[in-house]
């Protein structure tokens, strides 16, 4: 829990609770926010896990970085592409950015070329595997509900034949 104090002349006045308003604290008076232990325990629990989490691997920079084995077709300075592990049509293909980005919801303006070049590779790759012709689909799956399971932006190119 977070105490206030507030700084009287005879010592220092405890104020618990978040909702106490700032405008309560007249001026000059100093304020000062107190962490009790548990609240410390916890900010520092929070600051581990993330610190944990930010290192754990991610399947996809290992295949980036050639750390596991990955059936890699094209990669560039900005994206690679490869066969996907469990495919669902005949040809399924990742493309993936080299740059660890969790979905599309961490894309920023500065990415603007990023995006266009996973379109632009899609086309060039659709165009190796004889696809043009017959169609294909491009998806990006962001999200739990809408089926994302390895969270590192890639982008699924799949003809439309089914296993
Ligand atoms: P999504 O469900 O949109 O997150 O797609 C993840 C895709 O990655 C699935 O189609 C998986 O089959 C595929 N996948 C997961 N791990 C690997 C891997 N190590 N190598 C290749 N494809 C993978
Ligand atoms: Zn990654």
């Amino acid at each position: 829990m977070v105490c206030y104090f507030r700084e009287e002349e005879n010592g220092l006045e405890c104020i618990e609770g978040m909702n106490r308003r700032m405008q309560d604290f007249k001026k000059p008076s100093r304020l000062r926010v107190f962490l009790d232990k548990h609240t410390l325990i916890h900010i520092w629990v929070v600051r581990l896990l993330r610190l944990l989490s930010s290192r754990s691997t991610c399947p996809f920079c290992d295949i980036v970085q050639g750390k596991a084995p990955g059936r890699v077709l094209y990669q560039d300075d900005l994206v690679t592409a490869f066969w996907d592990a469990h495919p669902y049509t005949s040809i399924h293909i990742l493309i993936v950015s080299n740059r660890h980005i969790e979905s599309t919801n961490e894309l920023q303006p500065g990415d603007l070329s990023l995006i266009g070049h996973f379109f632009t590779i899609a086309g060039r790759l659709a165009e190796k595997e004889n696809l043009v012709d017959d169609g294909y689909q491009l998806m990006i799956n962001t999200g739990f509900d809408a089926g994302q399971t390895v969270f590192h932006l890639h982008m699924h190119l799949r003809d439309m034949e089914s296993l």
